[in-house]
């Protein structure tokens, strides 16, 4: 098959082989694993060879369950994502996938059900699913992908096995980045990129790591002239959208450690000058309510799109200098 598992999923993926060997597989797997660690890759794989007609504990590649997969026409796996991008999934979807759960299988193997990301599922959606999981039909394997297990029911929970990725170690991902993109890494990018290996990649292939430098020279530039330029801070953090949002308040928590003293830990861990600068020059009172006010402001674009983003960046920029 063309799905190889990153090295990071072998410990979770022998697992699952010894419970797929011992016919133990609970009837839905819960994997609370962010994006950025390949989860669906490893969902994948689980799929493709419980779908594959060998009954093995791989797929073999060659059968005609597995052609089927190859070419994304497989009858039997269903793989719910919103409709929308960032959407919801619906109460509709869902009941879809409770009669798909109670077909017969086209192969008279299992049917794979695959929900993701399932904390986007409304509320009623969640309670249509629920009833399924509650009394599972035979030989449908259910899978829900999650970043975070807060958001989704309690009971929704406890009726699924629930799986989560172990952190992954600095060493590990800069192992993989080298070997396989010949890429070299340092361990802030890591951090900046809470331990997610793909996350990482993306940081240097799509060449996130300019866009940071930039924010973080724009943003030094505008807070500590009293003519406060906004324009450059605000054109880059449009461009990156929450991403650079989330830079940004890592920086301003770095440098509330700095003024609190605390030197080690932090995530701007290469930007020491940086933070050194900005935590002299800005009083702590202000970096601590600016930090507060961009989480709230983050939560705010993120939960209403429409949000005039330029406007409100640049009011929260201009507070810098309104005392
Ligand atoms: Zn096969």
């Amino acid at each position: 098959m063309a799905t190889k598992l990153y090295p990071w999923q072998e410990d979770i993926w022998h697992q699952w082989q010894q419970l797929i060997a011992n016919d133990r597989l609970p009837h839905a797997i819960l994997c609370a694993m962010p994006e950025g660690t390949g989860r669906d890759k490893l969902v994948q794989y689980f799929s493709d060879t419980l779908l594959c007609l060998t009954q093995g504990t791989e797929p073999c590649g060659f059968c005609h369950s597995c052609d089927l997969i190859q070419s994304g026409n497989h009858p039997d796996l269903h793989w719910i994502k919103p409709e929308v991008e960032g959407k919801s999934i619906s109460v509709e979807q869902i009941r879809q996938c409770n009669s798909w759960a109670l077909e017969s299988s086209q192969f008279n193997a299992k049917r794979m059900i695959i929900i993701e990301p399932a904390e986007k599922m409304t509320e009623s959606a969640a309670n249509a699913l629920l009833k399924t999981l509650e009394a599972p039909p035979k030989n449908c394997q259910f899978v829900l992908l999650a970043s975070s297990l807060h958001h989704l029911l309690p009971t929704i929970r406890s009726r699924c096995q629930t799986w989560q990725q172990p952190v992954i170690s600095a060493e590990v991902i800069t192992q993989w980045l080298l070997e396989t993109e010949e890429l070299t890494v340092n361990t802030q990018s890591i951090i900046l990129n809470r331990y997610l290996p793909l996350a990482v990649k993306s940081f240097y292939q799509d060449k996130k790591q300019v866009s940071h430098q930039q924010l973080l020279s724009h943003f030094s530039v505008c807070v500590q002239s009293s003519f406060c330029n906004t324009a450059d801070v605000v054109k880059t953090l449009l461009k990156l959208e929450d991403e650079g949002l989330c830079w940004l308040s890592y920086l301003l928590s770095d440098i509330q450690k700095r003024q609190l003293g605390i030197v080690t830990d932090w995530i701007h861990c290469d930007e020491k000058e940086t933070v050194e600068r900005l935590a002299k020059s800005i009083s702590s009172n202000l970096i601590y309510k600016q930090y507060l006010s961009l989480n709230t402001l983050r939560q705010q674009l993120n939960d209403h799109p429409g949000l005039n983003k330029e406007l409100l960046l640049t009011q929260w920029l201009f507070e810098f200098i309104g005392e």
